[in-house]
Order: structure tokens, then sequence, then C-alpha cells
């Protein structure tokens, strides 16, 4: 054990999750690389579960942060602060919702916090449905919206959440339903639920689950559920945190996959915005985000140093159609690992969309979850200079693949082939 995993250890939260045995202590990074305290190189597969949207160090990022930062780092909301405003007008822009108004905080879980709050005070309820199977954050309110209930502690939160199928498809009451017979079992039973309760205020769900497994609905399936939730006036809010800004290649936004439904009520966003610099949000209709009949604030959400590294950062990804990469790039990574996983006998599913790729691992010739497997994946590949993520339910055996958004077509290949002999080794 290092000194500093020793002094970790004795000080941190015994339940603040820490990848592999030995942990790594990441010291500084370069585009697709990040390098560890003892000089190792790694290609990075994760970026730091989707905080760095673009790539380590970005320039473009650097300099505005440190041009800010010697300007003035921050003061507060209470005066008028014009990187904030301007990363609104961009966010509120390219949200798709109509007369939208937008809200900075600095993480996710406090975005989806904050989303709970006008939801539940626009429409006077406190019951909110969300997926089973689901991550939404961590404190008193967001993990009583947490479906994925190994990232969930009991909380004793005052919201009623009831929980609805739609994320998992390989396991579960629905597996094995092709598209269309399980978007309808799933209506089904969001009908069903409805159908015995008073109105909840609003419906919670990641697009593609992040935590979960990076679980990918068949597209429309949302489309399918607004038409039910519009008839019992219940609000649809889309947790963009891991599937917002291009990540998932095709749409900018993970809703637009179920673009039928129109844009959701309200967004959530956090992770890559910043580029690792903690930038959240809420973009919602000026109606409900206006909801609240006191005054609010935020202290350090919109500070302007965040603003300026969410400015340089967005203006680089749309400059650069790193959303176009993410497909191309993402396109072919998917191809190449499915090809893998065809010559394997423990990998149940490759899935995805754009640079959001999980590779679920089963015990050979059945289709049991294989989270040995998957830790030993993720050593193996550690070793070999790559990382990546793991996620899913209880069980935890999917890989997770989500690299910052510029990967070249060279550095995807590398990572395959690393993921190839690790996956081998482990079977
Ligand atoms: N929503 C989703 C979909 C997430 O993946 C996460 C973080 N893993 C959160 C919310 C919470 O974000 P944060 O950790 O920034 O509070």
């Amino acid at each position: 054990m290092t000194d500093l995993y020793a002094r970790h250890k004795a000080v941190l939260p015994d339940w603040l999750a820490l990848y592999y045995e030995d942990p790594i202590e990441i010291t500084h990074g370069e585009g697709r690389y990040v390098w560890d305290a003892q000089g190792n190189k790694y290609l990075d597969f994760f970026g730091g579960i989707l905080t760095t949207m673009t790539a380590h160090a970005l320039p473009e990022v650097t300099k505005a942060v440190s041009e800010q930062a010697g300007r003035i780092i921050h003061t507060s909301t209470l005066y008028l602060n014009r990187p904030m405003v301007e990363l609104a007008e961009r966010i509120a822009q390219l949200s798709g919702i109509p007369d939208a108004r937008v809200f900075f905080t600095t993480s996710g879980t406090e975005a989806n916090d904050t989303a709970l709050l006008l939801a539940t005070a626009h429409r006077q309820s406190n019951q909110i449905l969300a997926m089973r199977n689901s991550y939404h954050g961590r404190s008193f309110s967001a993990v009583g919206i947490t479906g994925n209930k190994s990232w969930s502690p009991t909380s004793l939160s005052p919201l009623q959440t009831l929980y609805v199928h739609g994320g998992v498809r390989t396991r579960g009451p629905y597996a094995g339903l092709g598209d269309a017979e399980f978007i309808a079992a799933c209506v089904d039973d969001l009908e069903d639920l409805l159908g015995h309760v008073r109105p909840p205020a609003a419906l919670i769900a990641e697009p593609i689950q992040g935590v979960g497994g990076f679980t990918t609905p068949p597209d429309g399936l949302y489309a399918a559920f607004r038409e039910v939730l519009d008839r019992h006036g219940v609000l649809w809010i889309a947790d963009e945190v891991q599937t917002g800004w291009g990540r998932t290649g095709d749409h900018f936004w993970g809703w637009q996959a179920h673009a039928d439904a129109g844009p959701p009520d309200m967004l959530t966003f956090a992770k890559g915005i910043g580029n690792g610099m903690s930038i959240g949000g809420v973009v919602a209709r000026a109606e409900i985000m206006n909801s609240l009949d006191s005054n609010s604030i935020s202290t350090f959400g919109g500070s302007p140093v965040t603003m300026a590294a969410g400015l340089a950062n967005l203006g680089y990804l749309l400059e650069h159609d790193l959303q176009g990469n993410a497909r191309r790039v993402g396109g072919l990574l998917i191809e190449r690992l499915r090809a893998i996983a065809a010559q394997l006998d423990g990998v149940r599913e490759v899935r995805g969309r754009g640079l959001m790729i999980g590779v679920e691992l089963v015990k050979a010739g059945s289709d049991e979850a294989n989270p040995e497997a998957a830790a030993a994946v993720l050593e193996a590949a550690r070793e070999e200079g790559l990382l990546i993520g793991k996620g899913g339910g209880h069980n935890t055996s999917v890989l997770r693949i989500a690299p910052p958004l510029s990967l070249t077509v060279a550095e995807a290949e590398e990572g395959a082939a690393i993921l190839e002999r690790a996956l081998r080794r482990a079977q």
C-alpha cells in the first residue's frame, strides 16, 4: 500500500469509492493521456467519469481559466457576471427547450436536487417517478430517486419515489424483448403505476444510464413515455449529466434519440461542460424555473472561472465538431469491440452510442453477470496502460468506455487492442 493510500484510508470515508486494488494517483494529463505519480502513462478511456469532455490540459481552457483567475476568481452571483450570462445564453439556445432559463450549480447532484425542488414546487407534489437502475447523485434527495441501490445509501428523504422499468434490457422481466415489445411493456408498467397514484411531479431519467452500465433504451422509449406523462400532467426531466454535449455522437443531447417527444420540460447537466471544472446546472422552461416563491442563491454556481472554462470548452467542442468525431470514432470503436466480443464467450453485449460504450460481461456459456471478470479486466487494462470504468447494478459487470470526445482513430485502435488482451486474460 502506498503511503498516500494509507493516509487516504485513515482520513477519508470508507464509502468514497476508489478504483483498483492499488489505487492510482494521477498527476497530469495531455490530450487523451494521463500520467501517474510513478511516471506511468495511460490512455484514458474514461475521462475521469466523463468529466474531461474534450481533452486533458486543453490549452484553450487552461488559458481562459488562468486569464479569468488573474482578473478575479469569484465574488458572488449577487453581482452581474458576464461569463455566466454568456454561457447561460449558449446553453439555453442549445438546449432545445423553448423560453429556456438556466441555473448553474457546482455538481450534477445539486443540479438534480434543484430540478426536484422546481418540479415539486411547480406541480405541488412530492411524488417522483425515477427509473430502476438509475443514478442521480449523492445528496439526501438524489439518493432518494436513485434506483441503482448499490450507489444509493438508505435515505429518509421525504420524497415518495416510484420506480419505472426502461433502463435495463439485458436482465429482469423484459430481457430479450424486441424494441417495440420492450417499449410497449415499459409503457404498460408506467400506465399501471400512474393509474393508482396521485399525479407525481415528474419523471427523471437518464437517456442512457451511466453508472447503471450504459444501458441504452430503444429510440423512442421516452417519446412513448411522454405521451403518457402528458396525459397525467407529469413533467419530464432528462438527466443529461453523462449523455450531454455530443457524447452520444448522433445527437447533442441524449433526449434527442427520442425526439418525437419534443424537448423535456427540464434537463440537468454537469461533468464535461467545464472539462474538469465543477459546473452543473438545470435548464427549464421559464414558467417552471420561476416556480419558486422566494429568493434563492448558489454562492459558487456560475463562478466566472468555471464559466470561462465552460465557454472555452464548449466553443472548442462546437468548432471542432467533436460530436461528429464521437459519432465517427465511437462508431468504429463499437464495431471493433463487437468483432472482438464475437470471438469470446464472456461478453453478453457491446452497446451504446458515440463515445459512450458499454461491454457487459457474463460467465461463459451463461447469462450470469460476471463482476469478477469486470474487476479483472480493469486491472489487466491498467497494467497495459489503459484506464476504463465499470458499472451496472449490484453486480457491476459492465465495462464503461467514455474517452474525451477528441479521441483519434489511432487511439481508439490502441485502446481496443489493449482491451482485447485484457478480456482474453480475464476469460
Ligand atoms: N446524474 C448522473 C447521470 C450521473 O452520472 C452523476 C455522476 N455520476 C450525477 C448525476 C451526479 O453528479 P455529481 O457527481 O457531479 O454530483
